[in-house]
């Protein structure tokens, strides 16, 4: 198992499994590995020669302070753990001077409005933080394949997007979403839920898998009603946002039209821990 701080070991890897002919698959982290991640490896570990595991708690993607700084940082467990699926994957584990440089800022991304919808309402800059961070590890790494969870669906449409706009032959695959046998997304920050919190948390994909049954009978503004309603006077859970939006640009809708995908997206505070989820709708 290589584990590397510096760029420049990551690129002297990479050119010799270049000449070598061997595919690279690449699954960017910010570490606090959890089942959901490692589903993201094992598929990479299937369909690549190699597989580079990043781990990197990206500064620029946060707008809020508390949220990082507070971030779980547990590189020794997450090794560990990825050593289990295969010892010949190689983890880079940067320091943010590493990939930044002494000016840590955003590249300013246009990525056709995605990017203004929801998380990006809520989490200002945060897009341009992810494009940033992962023009600069696609550069340095030179995926074939880079595995990205639709956890955070529109994530994943703007890193689509961000390989449109900068011309890099990565291909980009979507996984699906694992959860707790209690619905609840698995999510690095779900360390930091208190026994409350984590007991009233499974609410969350219960709403979403009750929109999911209603949606062809009941009017988008009835359901938003209702989501709304099952997180009233919730005394650990609150309501951020939630948005039915089509699936192709995430743009939030009113009305439903015929042949369109629809997909519900969720946002909720439990104390200062944010949680997302979402889920198809047809
Ligand atoms: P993060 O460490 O939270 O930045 O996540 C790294 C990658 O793992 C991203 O592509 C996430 O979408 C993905 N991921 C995180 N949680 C899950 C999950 N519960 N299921 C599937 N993928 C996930």
């Amino acid at each position: 198992m290589q584990v590397h701080e510096k760029r420049r070991d990551i690129t002297a890897s990479v050119a010799i499994l270049k000449k070598q002919n061997k595919t690279i698959g690449f699954v960017p982290t910010m570490g606090a590995l959890h089942k959901g991640h490692l589903a993201l490896v094992e598929k990479a570990i299937k369909e690549n020669h190699i597989v580079i595991v990043s781990v990197f708690v990206n500064p620029t993607q946060f707008n809020n302070t508390d949220d990082l700084v507070n971030y779980p940082k547990t590189l020794d467990a997450d090794v560990a753990l990825l050593s289990k699926l295969s010892t010949d994957i190689i983890v880079f584990a940067p320091t943010a001077k590493e990939i930044y440089g002494d000016q840590m800022s955003s590249i300013d991304y246009d990525f056709g409005g995605i990017e203004n919808e929801m998380e990006g309402k809520f989490r200002s800059g945060h897009f341009d933080g992810v494009g940033t961070v992962l023009k600069y590890l696609f550069t340095i790494v030179s995926p074939t394949k880079a595995y990205f969870g639709e956890k955070d669906f529109q994530q994943l449409q703007i890193v689509k997007k961000l390989v449109e706009i900068e011309k890099m032959s990565v291909q980009i695959i979507g996984c699906p979403i694992y959860r707790e046998e209690s619905g609840l997304a698995l999510s690095s920050r779900n360390k930091r839920l208190n026994a409350e919190q984590f007991e009233a948390s499974p609410l969350i994909f219960k709403t979403l898998q009750q929109v999911q049954k209603d949606f062809g009978t009941k009017s988008v503004t009835t359901i938003n009603k209702w989501v709304s309603d099952q997180f009233k006077n919730n005394n650990e859970l609150e309501l951020e946002y939630f948005e039915i939006a089509k699936a192709s640009d995430l743009k939030s809708i009113k009305r439903k039209q015929k042949d369109t995908k629809y997909r519900a997206f969720i946002a909720v505070f439990a104390g200062k821990i944010r949680l997302i989820d979402n889920i198809a709708l047809n």
